[in-house]
């Protein structure tokens, strides 16, 4: 009685967003509105009706803000932020099970990486956005693309991560909040979603579990593994 499409067999990997999902809130979005250079609003607006990509309207909205803040725009991110709860427990359980766990971010590394310091994940396991401080105005660069498969303009593109893990070997699990994480979603065998990526699950039929903590998806996972043994 095993469920089709996944096997005890395949290895799990874990795809997992960062702003919205590993912190409780939108870092870019609370950066942006702290600081409120004239003109941001009509851009986050653009980036969520999908009418910029996210690349562009992300690398939009930073280059309002003057490099002269630096010190300020990242003390402000770091001490904004609250980690979801269940984070430190879903990471143990991981290592524990040997699911690979990836962040996969559309966040600035100047946050992810000090927020995500404490927790012992491999650098090579995080995936984010950069950023360059030396012109006068904040400009974000893009070291993950989009690949020949993808013309989304995602900034940084996950479904060309989640593509490294073929679905013939990994049982790919996305968990996310949203519109950075609805192409990936479609690809995965499981996504684990909140906020605007539920509604998207819904509208297109894709497999989802809720979770407002890692507690909850961790439950989950607990209790799929324990179905899988009992069908061996
Ligand atoms: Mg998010
Ligand atoms: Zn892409």
């Amino acid at each position: 009685m095993t469920p089709s499409g996944s096997s005890s067999r395949q290895r799990k990997v874990i795809f997992c967003d960062f702003d919205g999902t590993i912190t409780e809130n939108d870092n870019i979005v609370a950066i942006i509105k702290h600081f409120n250079p004239p003109g941001w609003e009509s851009i986050v607006g653009d980036i969520v009706t999908q009418h910029k990509t996210v690349k562009q309207g992300v690398g939009e909205l930073f280059r309002l803000l003057s490099t002269s803040h630096r010190e300020k725009v990242i003390a402000y991110a770091i001490s904004n932020a609250r980690i979801r709860g269940g984070f430190t427990e879903l990471l143990d359980y991981c290592k524990q099970h040997d699911i690979e766990f990836l962040v996969t971010s559309g966040g600035i590394d100047f946050f992810v990486y000090p927020l995500l310091a404490p927790y012992d994940i491999p650098l090579d396991h995080i995936y984010c956005n950069g950023s360059d401080f030396s012109g006068d105005r904040i400009e974000i660069t893009w070291p993950n693309p989009c690949d020949d498969q993808c013309s989304n303009g995602c900034g940084m593109c996950k479904t060309a991560i989640i593509r490294r893990y073929p679905a013939e070997q990994y049982e790919r699990i996305l968990i996310g909040d949203s519109v950075t994480d609805f192409a990936g979603a479609k690809l995965v065998d499981l996504v684990f979603s909140r906020s605007h990526l539920t509604e998207k699950c819904k509208e297109l039929g894709l497999p989802y579990k809720e979770y407002k903590t890692f507690h909850d998806v961790l439950t989950v996972l607990i209790e799929r593994d324990q179905g899988e043994d009992a069908n061996l």
